[in-house]
């Protein structure tokens, strides 16, 4: 039976739920309004394109539920502590190692590539969630969770550190049927034992002995001085912004586990309620030679993109081609396929003249598109209505391009846009320059000194020159 506050029949979104491993009709919990929780960046890093294909179907799932009518709220994490190298709680912290190799304190390096990762989505469409947050605001929050779950018997102190006690729970694996060949690639790298644990999957929530004396950022707690885990930084900023429930939670697919399970458990430990009825991951997308991942080096930003000639519209575009739950391959080739067809896209779009709308016209091509995305976010599909519209022979001009910019609210291909204006004299941005610098320097540090050398080149093209000095690096234009 339809639940009472479901919208009416033209507009039922069905999605797919990793919680039940099926399509389902989308029903928020408070009529007309949905609670949206995005797991953000880790900021130790440049975003690679991988990340943000989640970003941006992420991004496309929000505006669709605006579109139809919801009015949503969306919050975001910024992760500047706590996550070590392996999601099993073991290995170095992400944050000081980056800080070593770039000579930033953590608070540094985590400004400077949030700003990357904002610059990043900004220039491939990406709306800014409502609220983002990162996890050294809210410190007070975490140590009060914590303390209930220990209250509660669901946590235990173990050689200083604090870690939730899944034995506890009648069910600790939710997403139960995940099979682990579904993450299509490894997530677990080399995952040491801890001695302190009681149960295998029992995870951290405070740790107080680091492992590294160095530990930049500490807090004072009731367990000594110390820092988060990196799960329950999720589960308290979701709480804090939308209360004790969430309607969707959304994440690539390596969040699945640990990440979103643990999340769940402590989460619904405290709160002692189900807590998010949606599970959104979005697949990755892989090279022809593996998974891009952040902490092997080996991966491909937005600037390195640009540089091979490709814009960030004609990798949204790559993007939205695919349906978010397969995974992706990325090559060369088959961007520049989906770049040309991109071009060739915004051009006819930009020649549809302004005119009358006819209401009827308008009406059907708007359903082909809405049946597409209320089919479990099917982009390819509306893409295809797209191509439909601008091939209809039912409709006039003024009707087509009328279409056109009202699926762009979901879309945002910027098909109506004009070519972009360069912003300095050489040719190239300076937030761009300072990117390039940034991956040049890192590079290095991997002693890999063609990458670097290439870069100082591609920059002396645009007239722009860089003198090393034991300070870093300084440019000059033209
Ligand atoms: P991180 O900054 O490493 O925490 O990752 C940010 C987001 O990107 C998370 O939602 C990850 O699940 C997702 N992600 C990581 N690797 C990939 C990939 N190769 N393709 C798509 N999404 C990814
Ligand atoms: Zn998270």
């Amino acid at each position: 039976m339809r639940p009472p506050h479901a919208r009416h029949e033209e507009n039922d979104m069905r999605i797919y739920n990793t919680l039940s491993r099926q399509i389902e009709e989308f029903v928020p919990r408070e009529e007309g309004k949905v609670k949206m929780y995005t797991c953000g960046p880790t900021v130790y890093n440049f975003a690679h394109i991988g990340n943000l294909r989640t970003y941006m179907m992420e991004d496309v799932l929000e505006k669709y539920l605006r579109y139809v009518g919801y009015d949503v709220t969306r919050v975001m994490n910024i992760t500047d502590i706590g996550h070590l190298s392996s999601d099993a709680d073991s290995g170095e912290d992400k944050m000081l190692l980056g800080a070593k190799r770039e000579h930033k304190t953590v608070l540094e390096l985590a400004k400077f590539y949030t700003d990357a990762f904002f610059k990043d989505c900004e220039e491939l469409h990406i709306k800014k969630p409502d609220v983002v947050q990162p996890a050294t605001g809210c410190i007070d929050e975490f140590i009060k969770v914590i303390s209930s779950l220990i209250e509660k018997g669901y946590a235990y102190l173990a050689g200083g550190n604090v870690y939730f006690d899944t034995s506890k729970l009648k069910e600790y694996h939710v997403f139960f049927n995940f099979k682990e060949d579904d993450l299509e690639v490894g997530v677990r790298e080399g995952v040491d034992e801890d001695g302190n644990k009681r149960n295998k999957n029992d995870f951290v929530l405070w740790f107080t002995k680091s492992k590294f004396e160095d530990q930049a950022l500490k807090w004072e707690s009731p367990w000594g001085v110390g820092y988060p885990g990196w799960h329950i930084e999720c589960s308290c900023i979701a709480m804090k912004y939308l209360g004790e429930y969430v309607d969707i939670h959304c994440g690539g697919i390596d969040n699945v586990f640990p990440h979103h399970t643990n999340e769940i458990a402590q989460s619904e430990a405290y709160l002692g309620h189900k807590w998010c009825n949606y599970w959104f991951h979005v697949l990755h997308l892989n090279t022809q030679g593996g998974k891009m991942s952040k902490s092997s080096g080996g991966f491909l930003t937005l600037s390195k993109m640009k540089e091979d000639g490709f814009t960030p519209m004609e990798y949204r575009f790559f993007c939205l081609l695919s349906h978010y739950r397969k995974s992706l391959i990325y090559s060369e080739d088959n961007l520049a396929n989906a770049a040309n067809a991109y071009k060739k896209l915004k051009a006819k779009v930009q020649a549809l003249p302004e005119g009358a709308v006819d209401e009827a016209g308008f009406a059907r091509y708007k359903k082909q598109f809405t049946d597409a995305l209320d089919n479990d976010l099917n982009t390819s599909l509306a893409i295809t209505a797209l191509y439909d519209v601008l091939k209809a022979k039912d409709i006039g001009g003024g009707t087509a391009r009328a279409l056109v910019a009202d699926f762009e609210k979901v879309l945002s291909l910027g098909l109506f846009e004009k070519e972009e204006q360069k912003e300095s004299s050489g040719g190239i941005a300076a937030e761009e320059i300072e990117q390039l610098i940034a991956e040049r320097a890192a590079a290095k540090k991997a002693k890999n000194y063609a990458e670097a050398d290439r870069i100082r080149a591609y920059l002396a093209e645009k007239g722009v020159t860089l003198t090393d000095t034991p300070n870093g690096t300084t440019y000059k234009i033209g």
